[in-house]
């Protein structure tokens, strides 16, 4: 495996293709080693680069994975092409699957109420004796004691955690302080895409790398936040110019 680590405007993500991810990953549960996943597109990346206590949370985590298009496509322009996508989505239906193959237990946390619900049910029927030890939805102050006791009280080998950046990062960084063991992994928007709530777009906009197109014309909502995508490539632009120039 060629983890060698790709600096996207000071995120160091791992160059990896999901199947190595994914092996990586499942090693370290094996042996309850304390792993933090963030899968970053570049929202977050821009996010990261204007907060610093953010860049500072995405410091913490083991893995960062290229999730986007636009993440691989700004790690060609600095020369330093990211091997594949690794999506969140797509790495948390396989975490799924090895914790169902190898009973390990995992836990859901984030979503309105009745996503998370939907989304228990819906792994249980996929997956029949899944260790499902608790999930809960994503409506809480980050304060709020009582769902990180509860999280802990059940010690899973699996958190998936989907609040929405920053929330999830910030709620994953402290849970891994008072937790012995988990790979705690921030999964945004997944239990909605999973319960059919948003939906994913069809294989051939995927393979054309048009998924960020397909969302937009499900949830215009989202034209505020893709406004962030130009800037950020103009940024990857400067970079990697100057990074040029320095050499
Ligand atoms: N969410 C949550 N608690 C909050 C705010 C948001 O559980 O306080 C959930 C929201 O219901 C959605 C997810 O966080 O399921 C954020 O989804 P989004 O599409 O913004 O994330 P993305 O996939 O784009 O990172």
């Amino acid at each position: 495996m060629t983890n060698k680590k790709v600096d996207i405007l000071h995120v160091l993500f791992d160059n990896v293709t999901q199947k190595e991810m994914l092996v990586v990953l499942m090693n370290r549960v094996k042996k309850n080693k304390k792993t933090f996943v963030v899968t970053a597109n570049p929202e977050i990346v821009m996010y990261a680069n204007e907060h610093q206590e953010y860049m500072h949370l995405l410091k913490q985590a083991n893995f960062i994975t290229a999730d986007g298009i636009g993440i691989v496509k700004a790690s060609k322009i600095m020369s330093t092409p990211i091997v594949e996508r690794v999506a969140g989505y797509d790495l948390m239906l396989d975490l799924f699957k090895e914790a169902h193959l190898l009973e390990k237990s995992i836990y859901l946390l984030g979503a309105k109420q009745e996503v998370i619900e939907a989304t228990a049910k819906k792994i249980e029927t996929e997956l029949p004796g899944i260790q499902l030890v608790g999930y809960e939805n994503g409506y809480f102050e980050l304060s709020d004691e009582i769902v990180m006791r509860n999280v802990l009280k059940t010690n899973p080998d699996m958190v998936f955690v989907g609040l929405g950046f920053p929330k999830q990062e910030k709620w994953i960084e402290h849970y891994l302080q008072l937790a012995d063991k988990g790979l705690v992994m921030g999964v945004g928007g997944a239990f909605d895409a999973y319960t059919g709530k948003v939906k994913r777009a069809p294989d051939c906009f995927i393979k054309m790398n048009l998924e960020w197109f397909y969302r937009l014309v499900k949830q215009p909502s989202r034209l505020m936040r893709m406004r962030v995508l130009p800037k950020f490539l103009i940024s990857v632009y400067v970079e990697s110019k100057n990074q040029k120039k320095r050499r």
